[in-house]
């Protein structure tokens, strides 16, 4: 299956990623850890692009473009299929998107839209610990690794994202609203979206979505 996952920072978009990855057996492929990922080998794009993610601003639409398709051509995704988490974001990117799979004849299957409220987004977000090494999310409140600071999975070392402060999660916020909700248009408009609430639990969420997108599959 080709699909996008859509919603605002902290709807728990990354949580819900891994559940479908591992019953759908496709790859997840996320554009914030990649730029995490050149971010922490220095890298050129990891130099070009700290600044632009550390302040919550979004970075320009052809540089994320291309690392989706060098993403797609290194897996052969296009065929494999892919769950998209963090991309597109803007108008732009989910029109070159169409660009790059409709040629093709594998266009994307379904949008699964993640909506969450301020309140709930917030509080997730400031919580939030993730591990350095395998990327599993914790919270301080509700979520906590059975030794402090370690990852349950792989033992990593967990830390706060610098962009999960609550300055620049209304930048994020703000900036989602502006640029990515006229995709959720975009998408409703070729019925292809799917909507669940992420105020409740990952499990709840993923079980829906799993029944949203049975359905579109019996019916196409
Ligand atoms: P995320 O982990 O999805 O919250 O992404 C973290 C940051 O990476 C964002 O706040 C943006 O600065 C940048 N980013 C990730 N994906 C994109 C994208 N598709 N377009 C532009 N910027 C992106």
């Amino acid at each position: 299956m080709r699909l996008v996952l859509l919603g605002p920072p902290g709807a728990g978009k990354g949580t819900l990623a891994n559940l479908l990855r591992d019953h759908l057996k496709i790859q997840h492929i996320s554009t914030g850890d990649i730029l995490r990922e050149e971010m922490k080998k220095e890298s050129p794009l990891g130099k070009k692009t700290k600044t632009i993610v550390d302040r919550g601003a979004l970075v320009p639409d052809d540089i994320v473009t291309k690392i989706i398709e060098n993403k797609f051509s290194e897996d052969n995704l296009i065929h494999q299929g892919f769950l998209l988490d963090g991309f597109p974001r803007t108008k732009l990117q989910a029109e070159d998107l169409d660009k790059i799979l409709n040629p093709l004849h594998k266009p994307l299957d379904c949008a699964l839209y993640l909506d969450a409220s301020r309140k709930i987004i917030i509080q997730r977000l400031t919580g939030r610990r993730v591990c350095r090494h395998c990327g599993a999310v914790y919270h301080i409140h509700n979520r906590l690794p059975k030794i402090e600071g370690k990852c349950d999975v792989c033992n990593g070392h967990l830390y706060q994202r610098p962009d999960d402060n609550e300055e620049t999660i209304k930048t994020r916020l703000d900036v989602y609203i502006k640029s990515t909700a006229p995709i959720i248009e975009y998408y409703a408009q070729q019925k292809k979206l799917l909507k669940v609430d992420g105020d409740r639990d990952s499990e709840k969420v993923f079980e829906q979505f799993m029944k949203r997108i049975n359905e579109t599959q019996r019916s196409h």
